[in-house]
């Protein structure tokens, strides 16, 4: 390995050493739920911490497990990363972790839905204040207040792809000592560096563009081995590993991720741009284009703008619908950062069962439609585009 390997060099080699189990060069799956000692005194090395390089109850971790940790604090540049059973139980875990009745957490109005069902319906029942704002560092900012014990930021925001202003964001939590929760899932890897702009932990779905075949779930918390700590106790505890076999599929995914991430950067912005010229498209999202409200920041913080496109049509909801039923590659499908495109109506998808002033007011429109972009070829997704639209 080079002294300071990139990060594609990484995402292959990263967190697997030269020594190998069984000299296997893919990574073993080692799919057992417990493991055993040689004897008692092995029980008491291990109990005293003499023994740390070892394994003892599934739950607590496996080898598999490990390994995709290791690449991952890895690609990341964090000193320490805990592997989940998904996205939201790295969100889950790192907040019930971390905070207490009493205390204070500050989140952006657009934000993962579950992410905010889970404050507002489970959080908030255990005692937890919960402000969400507008995401820009401003309205962030002077959310803070003296119980604040952190505050979580998406980059970029999902559906709208808002990015808000992180290192701006950090220069105050870091003066206050308030832990700066970071989730750079919409991002996908290689695209920013959350650590240098300030996060305290990252927090990841590796469902996304990080396994990256629509195939698995899971999820990441990456940052300082002391901070990560309690997160790491409390997973433990609450049991939501990710097992041998879909650390393995992460694992395998992870090895093309900078291939594919480079491809889904690059059909993006030709789908951004192709959809800001149609006559039939009202207005399109996408960090990379200067017609976005956050271009400036985009441009400062992102590296690539990801594979998701958002945009409104000239439309009402039968005709969004029209074009959806019309599409024959993008696969009507929730869900982003795969090999395969996929497209969204969030109002009769992930905010249905939202009434409709809770929708507006989050900007949820009847004509938005949210797109994944995938790795198949860029002529033939805007030819498929090209086609639907003519439904609307
Ligand atoms: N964070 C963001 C920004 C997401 O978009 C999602 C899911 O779409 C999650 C977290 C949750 O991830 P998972 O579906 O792996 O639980």
């Amino acid at each position: 390995m080079p002294e300071t390997p990139r990060q594609s060099t990484l995402s292959v080699r990263g967190g697997e050493g030269r020594r190998r189990l069984a000299h296997a060069v893919a990574t073993p799956i080692v799919q057992s739920a417990t493991f055993a000692f040689e004897d008692s005194a092995g029980v008491r090395a291990f109990q005293l911490e003499v023994e740390k390089s070892r394994f003892e109850y599934g739950r607590y971790g496996s080898p598999t497990q490990l390994i995709l940790e290791k690449k991952l604090a890895a690609i990341y540049n964090a000193q320490d990363a805990l592997v989940t059973s998904s996205g939201m139980s790295a969100v889950t875990d790192t907040f019930l972790a971390l905070l207490r009745s009493g205390d204070h957490l500050v989140l952006t109005s657009e934000c993962y839905k579950k992410t905010r069902v889970f404050c507002e319906d489970y959080l908030a029942k255990f005692g937890v204040r919960l402000s969400f704002v507008e995401p820009v560092a401003e309205s962030i900012i002077r959310a803070i207040g003296k119980r604040t014990r952190a505050v979580f930021v998406e980059i970029p925001t999902n559906p709208h792809l808002y990015v808000p202003d992180i290192p701006r964001i950090a220069s105050v939590t870091r003066a206050r000592r308030i832990p700066l929760l970071v989730d750079p899932t919409l991002a996908g890897p290689f695209s920013t560096d959350p650590f240098r702009m300030g996060a305290d932990l990252v927090i990841l779905s590796l469902t996304k563009y990080l396994a990256g075949h629509n195939d698995v779930i899971g999820g990441a918390v990456l940052g300082r081995k002391k901070l990560l700590d309690p997160v790491r106790e409390y997973h433990g505890t609450a049991g939501t590993l990710l097992p041998p076999l879909a650390a393995y599929l992460v694992l395998r995914g992870i090895k093309t991720a900078a291939l594919r991430m480079h491809r889904q950067h690059d059909t993006a912005e030709k789908v951004a741009r192709f959809l800001e010229q149609h006559p039939k498209v009202r207005r399109v999202y996408y960090p990379g284009l200067p017609s976005h409200p956050h271009f400036g920041v985009a441009s400062r913080l992102l590296r690539g703008c990801g594979g998701v496109v958002t945009f409104r049509l000239k439309s009402d909801l039968e005709g969004a619908e029209r074009f959806m039923d019309r599409l024959r590659l993008f696969a009507i499908a929730p869900s982003l950062g795969g090999v395969e495109s996929l497209a969204e109506l969030p109002a009769t998808m992930s905010y249905w069962d939202r009434p409709r002033k809770v929708r507006r007011s989050l900007d949820i429109s009847d004509d938005l439609v949210r797109l994944s972009v995938g790795i198949e070829d860029a002529e033939d997704l805007l030819s498929d585009l090209k086609q639907a639209l003519s439904a609307v």
